[in-house]
């Protein structure tokens, strides 16, 4: 694949060359595997984290390797060709665990959480979602009261994401009970073995085997009142800034997985033979070669283009909402595709669209369902025109 189209400067080219070689040569050979065994991929986060890839935004003074939001997403694409768990793994930690730190943190909150997680010693997990509240984030009825010296949390958590690996928790809690809807919100880090914090045991769910989503609860769980994120009561705000971030990182998931499909798809169609001829030769997969990697090369500008919006200041809470739901169904549409194009063999688990098929599906529901993306452009539209 030629780079040069994308713009992309010479240390942008040569992180993608590295997440690309260590994608194919570490990650490929295992992700079934791994998957099949519902096995967290421990030693490829290990690697990650030496290559600075679970910091790659956050500034070197911090730990990071400081290299900007598009690098971080062409990494994401390359790992997403492979494994969306290894993916979303990181998403979780770096896209979402770490930003508040990062954007609210006290120097002494950075010092402790976010150094050793940008420099991949420890996973971060980003806690917002409870059992009763998904889309509609601002109705959480986990509470936080100040004790003293010491803040006292109560409440259960839903699909938090890196649970039984991560040590630092970005925990949203109610602080201001008279407060309606979203207001009353504040941020907090809960360390990993905090009496009262339990984690509770990874969801057995469709997509994304070999990465951990699951409960976490809070009884009387005391932290330090330091331990407080950003403004008191200001939690939210904070917390859907990071979720744009995280929009970005999931459309190169999607991408990422999307261009995956393509290749096997094209490599199988080439080479399998029906009525004389390989099918490749047939329109009815050809063009739907076509129309897959033209979806695929849309999104992909469209992203690197909201990147360096990011990149350059430029307020692109909109273009990461429509680009995480245009490429999230545009990667359904693929994977469906690819599936379609292997026939009976794209059942099968050997070869890997089965995976893709169902890794696919979470991308439309995580970090804003299709429904919540719609209403947020719209709202957008709304207040434009
Ligand atoms: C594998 C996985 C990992 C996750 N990781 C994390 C994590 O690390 N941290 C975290 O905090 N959360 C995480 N989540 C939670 C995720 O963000 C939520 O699942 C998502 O926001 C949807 O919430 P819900 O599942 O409660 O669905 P609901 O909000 O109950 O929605 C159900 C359906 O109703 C629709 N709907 C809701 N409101 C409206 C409306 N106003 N108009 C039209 N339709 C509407 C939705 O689009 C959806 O189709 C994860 C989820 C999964 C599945």
């Amino acid at each position: 694949m030629s780079t040069n189209k994308y713009f992309l400067t010479d240390d942008q080219i040569m992180i993608q060359d590295m997440a690309r070689q260590f994608a194919d040569e570490v990650v490929a050979p295992t992700v079934t595997e791994l998957d099949r065994a519902h096995a967290f991929p421990e030693d490829q986060i290990k690697q990650l984290g030496e290559m600075g890839f679970l910091g790659a935004e956050v500034p070197e003074e911090y730990g990071g390797a400081g290299m900007g939001c598009l690098c971080h997403i062409l990494i994401m694409e390359q790992l997403a060709r492979h494994s969306s768990s290894l993916a979303s793994i990181i998403d979780a930690h770096s896209g979402l665990g770490t930003q508040p730190i990062l954007k609210a943190g006290t120097e002494a909150q950075k010092q402790k959480y976010l150094v050793p997680a940008a420099q991949g010693k420890v996973l971060c997990s980003f806690a917002l979602t409870e059992p009763q509240s998904g889309s509609d984030s601002g109705a959480i009825k986990t509470t936080a009261v100040l004790d003293g010296e010491e803040w006292v949390i109560n409440g259960t958590k839903a699909f938090i994401t890196n649970i039984g690996y991560s040590k630092t928790f970005v925990v949203a809690a109610k602080t201001d009970l008279e407060a309606k809807g979203s207001r009353g919100i504040s941020c907090f880090i809960v360390e990993a073995g905090t009496p009262g914090f339990t984690i509770g045991k990874p969801e057995e769910k469709m997509s994304n085997h070999s990465s951990y989503s699951g409960e976490l609860s809070f009884m009387d769980c005391r932290i330090p009142k330091e331990n407080l994120l950003g403004e008191l009561n200001r939690g939210f705000p904070l917390f859907m800034s990071c979720v744009d971030e995280g929009r970005l990182a999931i459309s190169a998931v999607a991408i990422g997985m999307a261009q995956g499909v393509l290749e096997r798809a094209t490599r199988y169609a080439k080479q399998r033979v029906a009525f004389g001829h390989p099918i490749c030769e047939y329109q009815g997969i050809s063009f739907k070669l076509a129309e897959m990697a033209s979806e695929i090369e849309a999104n992909r500008m469209m992203l690197y283009h909201v990147c360096r919006m990011q990149e350059q200041g430029i307020p692109f809470a909109k273009e990461a909402t429509m680009v995480k739901m245009l490429s999230s169904e545009m990667c359904v549409r693929v994977c469906d595709k690819g599936v379609q194009i292997l026939g009976g063999y794209g059942l099968c688990e050997e070869y890997e669209l089965e995976r893709f098929y169902r890794d696919a599906k979470l991308l439309t529901i995580g970090e804003g369902t299709s429904e919540i993306c719609r209403m947020v452009v719209s709202n957008h539209v709304l207040k434009e025109y």
